[in-house]
């Protein structure tokens, strides 16, 4: 019998390893012979430890699994599949599963992660395979029709990007993945390169192809061991079997991996801050330009992208551009992997079209907040998204649509509070992380964090003091202009960003800063 437990982090940290081990110690005593896989997870956070056991139907799941509940899982028949309190039936046929549209996590939490042949066996090396026998300017080409964009946040055309690289003149070019999934709520890039880190893998070598840069680095976050190893061990045997190295899947050219480990700071995700950081100083951000394009990494052409939109390539490669831009809506084209965290019943990986909603996402997918409240906001697109306001939820998500609203999209990460949040807190938290994490090179993003911080603070005192309402105005009006300043005068997203939850939380919520009881007095 096959059993699957995953051995991604976040199984991990709910206690998959004792699972596995109390599984073999349980069937071993009893004479039963299993073969325990380790795989990624499904996405399904809540109910990890996520067991499924093959049957001839298919996958059958239970969670979330303690190595306690092991002995009465077996005892229950769970190696045949039988029914229990923690059973959900065929994998595949959980609702949250069965109705996302999996393109780039179709492998995730399916296979062995560093079994190549597995790998193989469900679709692995397909576009690199073809990307080997077409012109690199072919290989560009397919990336543009595909309209796939930066899944890190910025959404800039991934094809326009290769494009500028491949015709950049140079001895030496570099793929740089960005892979330090700083955004709070954030998993995506971590359960890829856990679960399935062949993809990423098969898309930089083809990324290498098209534009002609023989070296890809990985620049994945400190707080990510186990990414970290499981990459590394990922191009070792990669390369062995001659998917990487001197002689790319018989192109004969040649393309070459390393993982480097971050320095446990958010904005060496900002691209030129990481590519300091890489070169092993201080990161901090580098004004633009020149584009990292035309000199990036030691001065040389780069392409910088992030986890996820490297790791659509092989699949656009694939199944063709066409098949790509057959999912979303206007120029969001494709799926994003959505994740729900906070304070919701359901938190995990949801992959989908882009289209629809945060309601749909939250209400449906997720099943509301954990706790059984009202949700009062939902913040989209990392810990510098906004707010975005309750009227808005049922509008389809989509770059440009929520930038017509001032919202972003962003790595898609959503994070849920219920009634009792205090967003005028969340406001000031947004100017704290900003003071926190600047990297210190302009005076909006590090001075101004500071000073947004002190006006929420005068501005809730003054809210609850009748005393005190006659400043209140006044206050608020210089939070405005503080957050203009920082959002027009700041050199990066940091500073730049800051300004969007705050304002979102202020215009929203404004009964949480005091306003309406300013107002009334
Ligand atoms: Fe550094 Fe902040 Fe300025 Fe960005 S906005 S360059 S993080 S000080």
């Amino acid at each position: 019998v096959r059993v699957y437990v995953p051995r991604d982090a976040a199984a991990l940290a709910v206690g998959a390893d004792a699972v596995a081990g109390a599984l073999q110690r349980e069937c071993a005593a009893r004479g039963l012979q299993v073969q325990i896989v380790r795989n990624g997870s499904r996405g399904l956070l809540w109910l990890e430890t996520l067991v499924e056991v093959e049957t001839p139907e298919g996958r059958v799941a239970y969670g979330p699994v303690t190595a306690d509940a092991v002995p009465g899982l077996i005892d229950a028949g769970m190696l045949q599949g039988g029914s229990h309190a923690l059973c959900h039936g065929l994998t595949e046929a959980i609702a949250y599963l069965a109705r996302q549209e999996r393109l780039t996590f179709a492998r995730v939490g399916v296979i062995d992660p560093l079994n190549l042949a597995d790998y193989a066996a469900h679709g692995g090396w397909q576009g690199l395979e073809r990307a080997a026998r077409m012109e690199p300017a072919a290989i560009v080409q397919e990336v543009l029709d595909s309209g796939l964009r930066g899944r890190g946040g910025a959404a800039f055309p991934a094809g326009i990007k290769w494009k500028t690289v491949a015709a950049a003149a140079g001895p030496q070019k570099y793929i740089a993945c960005n892979a330090d999934e700083g955004d709070s709520g954030t998993f995506a890039d971590r359960l890829l390169m856990e679960g399935d880190p062949y993809t990423l893998i098969e898309g930089m070598a083809i990324a290498g192809l098209a534009v002609g840069a023989t070296q890809g680095l990985v620049y994945v976050r400190s707080e990510y061991p186990h990414a970290v190893a499981t990459l590394r061990e990922a191009i070792a045997r990669a390369e062995a079997a001659g998917w990487l190295g001197r002689d790319v899947a018989g192109s004969g050219r040649a393309f070459h991996m390393e993982v480097r480990k971050g320095a446990g700071s958010y904005v060496c995700g900002e691209e030129t801050a990481m590519l300091e950081s890489i070169e092993g100083r201080r990161g901090i951000v580098r004004a633009k330009p020149p584009l990292p394009a035309i000199e990036g990494l030691w001065g040389r052409p780069t392409v910088i992208n992030n986890v996820i939109t490297l790791a659509t390539v092989p699949m656009i490669l694939a199944r063709g551009a066409a098949f790509y831009q057959g999912f979303g809506m206007g120029r969001s084209r494709g799926t994003l992997p959505f994740q729900l965290a906070g304070n919701i019943a359901r938190g995990g990986l949801v992959e989908k079209a882009f289209g629809l909603s945060l309601r749909e996402l939250v209400e449906d997918f997720g099943g509301g907040t954990a706790t059984g409240r009202t949700v009062k906001a939902v913040q989209v697109g990392g810990p510098l998204g906004s707010y975005v306001a309750p009227a808005d939820w049922d509008a389809p998500l989509d770059y440009e649509a929520y930038a017509a609203k001032g919202n972003v999209v962003g790595h898609g990460g959503i994070v849920v509070h219920d009634d009792t949040a205090d967003m005028a807190q969340l406001a000031r938290y947004a100017m704290e992380f900003c003071a926190i994490e600047s990297c210190g090179k302009c005076t909006p993003c590090r001075i101004g964090s500071t000073r947004g911080v002190e006006v929420i603070d005068r501005i809730v005192r003054a809210g609850a003091d009748p005393a005190a309402h006659a400043g209140h105005a006044g206050q608020v009006a210089l939070l405005e202009s503080l957050c203009d300043t920082m959002q027009h005068g700041s050199m990066c997203a940091m500073g730049g960003m800051t300004p969007y939850p705050v304002r979102s939380a202020l215009n929203h919520y404004s009964q949480d800063f005091g306003i309406e009881s300013t107002t009334a007095a």
